[in-house]
């Protein structure tokens, strides 16, 4: 499914439970398909939420020894969507909110931009021999973007 959906009328709930083929960075390799299952509501006027699973396995290198690593991954998202033209002052009142044209919602940028945040920037492997211990797992290093969105809004 790659239509462009109007979130600002229409039936709701909408199920989306649909195989995603799409890539992200040259650093995020996805294998395969991206198993979505997403219920979009809408509680009331105006307030649109995106709820479910995206369920996907990615290829990365281990930050220590550089091995590849198959990583899978169960994302699980509650995000509220708000259309683009929020002002910036009433967006810094919410927490994970997902901004695009209401009218013209596209579920790719809202896959894509659900992964970016919630899959970390750094991967070990389970090598007994790989060293990793020595590098410095920092919580605020593991899902940099999620940070980016906490300090946009
Ligand atoms: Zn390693």
């Amino acid at each position: 499914m790659n239509v462009l959906l109007n979130l600002n009328e229409g039936k709701f709930p909408i199920k989306i439970n649909e195989s995603y083929d799409l890539q992200l960075t040259s650093e995020i390799k996805i294998l395969d398909y991206i198993e979505v299952d997403i219920s979009i509501e809408k509680p009331s006027h105006g307030i649109v939420y995106a709820k479910g699973t995206l369920n996907f396995s990615y290829i990365s290198e281990c930050s220590s020894c550089s091995k590849n690593l198959t990583n899978e991954v169960k994302i699980e998202t509650d995000v509220e969507i708000q259309d683009i033209s929020v002002s910036l002052e009433k967006r810094y009142k919410n927490k994970d909110v997902h901004f695009q044209n209401l009218n013209e919602f596209e579920i790719k940028e809202f896959i894509r931009e659900e992964i970016y945040l919630n899959i970390p920037n750094i991967t070990f492997c389970e090598d007994k021999d790989c060293n990793h211990e020595n590098i410095n797992k920092k919580a605020d290093l593991t899902k940099p973007f999620k940070k980016i969105r906490d300090l946009i809004k």
